[in-house]
């Protein structure tokens, strides 16, 4: 055993790094405060890196190749089939502007990963429509993204939280105040946005959006069965697949109060109007959820994965991506925690706990 270590966060996050620490031979309990403000349950779930590769994101762009190619590997130790939703991705522009936005970005990606080029060919109108026939008759062009899926981000946490359990992983409702109380040789904090609360010095932003969720109805076309990313007249809207419907998603915008997790009206407006354009058919979808999220964002884009003192390690600031990002961050966190395992028991350090450990 490498020791005990404690994690403060059940997102993606810390869930993930969890399964990873114990699959390792670490004892693991996981402290989580509940959903309320948690990101990984209203995330749409898109596994992004060539669709969210940016000019000037070039170590994201890395970081999110990678995490990619880690993705199989998870799903596999969650034996869980049903979480992947869709294994490409469209982009798609509704003007020869938006498409010239496109074209600027594939460059880029070109230019950044070779290897991947036959990975994102161009695709007309034509070929785009041919390969979702729900799309409107006025897409301009655009490209596709093989190999880039989506994941239920419901399913999947609740497949973690599964194979947590089956691991013997101790699984902990508290919000925790001091991380002095919390027990355990090591402590891993991911608690996302909240992160900065405990740790005052970890530099965070947030950055809120609303995102919907949609079912489909006897009268509805199929949802897609790739990922739509729209650059829709300038602005960006995205479909993600679901077994039953749709999540339609999400503005994005700096959020100036960490508890603010209100849908705004014109969020809400502005993704309907896009995606009723994008895909007429949306029409006879079900609304069921409208929601907002808090995007827990670093300065440079980039997580946060470092030691903060002997004892604490803090893996946050996914920002856009910390679902895509999270098996990357469990292989980065790994060897962090390993130089620090002192392979002696809790009791043995007479480290105090102040939180009782129930379920
Ligand atoms: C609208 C929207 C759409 C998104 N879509 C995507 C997408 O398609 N793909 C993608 O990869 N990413 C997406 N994201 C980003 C993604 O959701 C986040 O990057 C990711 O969920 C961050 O995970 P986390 O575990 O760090 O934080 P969170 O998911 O926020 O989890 C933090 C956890 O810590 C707990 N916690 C906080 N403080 C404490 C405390 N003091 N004690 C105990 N527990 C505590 C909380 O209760 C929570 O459960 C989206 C985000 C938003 C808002």
């Amino acid at each position: 055993m490498l020791g005990e270590l404690a994690v403060v966060g059940g997102g993606v996050v810390g869930l993930t790094c969890a399964l990873a620490a114990v699959d390792s031979g670490w004892r693991v309990t996981v402290f989580d405060a509940g959903p309320d403000r948690r990101a990984s349950d209203v995330a749409g779930g898109m596994l992004g890196c060539l669709a969210e590769g940016h000019p000037g994101e070039d170590r994201l762009l890395a970081i999110s190749r990678e995490s990619t190619s880690l993705w199989p590997g998870l799903l596999n130790r969650l034996s869980c089939p049903d979480i992947l939703t869709a294994t490409d991705s469209l982009l798609v522009g509704a003007t020869p502007s938006d498409v010239a936005a496109l074209e600027t970005q594939m460059r880029f990606l070109r230019s950044e990963l070779p290897d991947d080029t036959h990975r994102i060919p161009s695709a007309s109108a034509r070929e785009l429509r041919t390969l979702e026939p729900a799309l409107a008759r006025n897409v301009a062009g655009g490209f596709q993204a093989v190999g880039e899926g989506a994941v239920d981000n419901r399913k999947l946490l609740a497949a973690l939280r599964a194979a947590l359990d089956a691991a013997g992983v101790m699984q902990v409702r508290a919000e925790i105040d001091n991380l002095a109380d919390v027990p355990g040789e090591q402590i891993l904090v991911a608690a996302g946005l909240d992160t900065r609360r405990l740790l005052p010095d970890v530099d965070l932003r947030g950055e809120k959006g609303e995102i919907l969720r949609l079912r489909r109805t006897r009268w509805s076309v199929a949802p897609p069965r790739n990922v739509i990313r729209a650059r829709w007249h300038g602005r960006p809207v995205y479909l993600v697949p679901r077994e039953d419907g749709i999540v339609l998603g999400a503005t994005q915008y700096e959020a100036y109060d960490d508890t603010d997790r209100a849908p705004l009206a014109g969020g809400v407006a502005d993704l309907l109007g896009d995606a009723d354009e994008l895909m007429p058919g949306l029409r006879t979808y079900e609304l069921t959820e409208v929601s907002a999220g808090i995007r827990p964002s670093s300065a440079d884009g980039v997580p946060l994965i470092e030691r903060v003192d002997e004892r604490v390690t803090v893996a946050a600031g996914h920002g856009r991506n910390g679902i895509a990002l999270a098996p990357w961050t469990a292989q980065q966190v790994l060897p962090v925690l390993a130089q620090h395992s002192t392979h002696t028991s809790t009791e043995d350090r007479g480290v105090h706990h102040g939180i009782d450990r129930e379920r």
